[in-house]
């Protein structure tokens, strides 16, 4: 039977999270350096400032990985509730070495309904994708069958783009940031992809550390695809937020303070100045992740400029 390459993809991720330690095969942004989780937390503390400092007020973080962002991120915003969602069991424990308080969900929907602060670091991008190629006839839909993609009909409508052309949508990305839309919630996306909507194939598999066959061993592998900012932003404004970004990780980090903190940490610790260094590049150098990395923020409508964003 043909499966739908979101299904595949959902099933092969679900297994490769529940099983693998994924930072063996990649590394992050918070895992660069401590500095990124704390101006996540500072910034979710100004956040909530703005949002008139509720005392109910709920942080959150999506697809946590080790825990590190958020325990770095509490060092500089102890807030008075911590939610996580999670679904790989392995990474939820690993998570709860470092965040002991958090509270588990497997969905955005088990969240309480009040004031929401969420921080989502390279999740959507974990999350399956449709695809769809356009043939002569028309657009078909990718699937998998025995280790091959076999393309099928499509009733999805999409825009005339010339044969050959590739399509991805990311329902599950664009449901997340609609329901975030709806509960009023402030949210930190920072994930990679284009700033506007590109044509072609972004999905890429990491098995131990090298690009590997998506196809192949369904569940060794983590499968990716770009984030798709724009069509995020139209769907958050859809369902009624305001959109501040993206912009690209460089900017965001270098507006927060990321040298400056990153200095006043290699004066007190003069041994590890190189070592600093070489972090904050890495985060924000074009070749590195400066570039490609993207920030968005969703917020209410006629919020303030958070920080971060021109
Ligand atoms: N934010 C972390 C980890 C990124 S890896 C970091 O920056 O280091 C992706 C994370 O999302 C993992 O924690 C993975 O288990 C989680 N994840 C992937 N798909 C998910 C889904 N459908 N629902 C909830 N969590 C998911």
């Amino acid at each position: 039977m043909p499966e739908r390459f979101d299904h595949y993809m959902a099933r092969a991720n679900a297994a490769y999270y529940a099983t693998h330690d994924p930072f063996a095969d990649f590394t992050t942004a918070p895992e660069i350096s401590q500095v990124f989780g704390e101006i996540c937390g500072a910034w979710a503390q100004i956040a909530w400032t703005m949002l008139g400092a509720p005392p109910d007020i709920m942080f959150a973080e999506a697809g946590p990985g080790r825990g590190t962002l958020m325990a770095d991120a509490l060092r500089a915003w102890p807030a008075p509730a911590v939610h996580f969602i999670e679904t790989s069991p392995r990474l939820r424990a690993e998570q709860a070495q470092r965040v002991p308080h958090a509270i588990w969900h497997d969905s955005l929907a088990g969240i309480p309904d009040q004031p929401l602060i969420l921080i989502a670091n390279e999740f959507l991008d974990a999350l399956p994708v449709r695809q769809f190629i356009r043939h002569e006839s028309g657009w078909l839909e990718r699937h998998v069958e025995n280790a091959a993609y076999l393309d099928l009909p499509t009733e999805h409508p999409l825009p005339d783009d010339p044969p050959g052309s590739i399509r991805e949508v990311n329902e599950s990305a664009l449901s997340f940031v609609r329901d975030l839309a709806c509960r009023n919630a402030i949210a930190l996306i920072i994930d990679y992809g284009p700033a506007q909507t590109a044509p072609g194939s972004s999905v890429q598999a990491i098995a131990q550390g090298r690009p590997a066959d998506p196809l192949q061993a369904p569940g060794t592998a983590d499968i990716t695809a770009h984030v798709d900012f724009s069509s995020l932003a139209a769907a958050a404004r859809e369902a009624g937020a305001e959109v501040q970004g993206p912009v690209k990780q460089y900017a965001f980090l270098t507006a927060c303070g990321l040298f400056q903190r990153m200095d006043a940490l290699a004066r007190r610790h003069p041994a590890r100045a190189a070592e600093l260094r070489r972090a904050a590049d890495r985060l924000t150098a074009p070749e590195a992740m400066g570039s490609l990395f993207k920030v968005l923020a969703l917020c209410p409508k006629g919020f303030p400029t958070l920080p971060g964003f021109p």
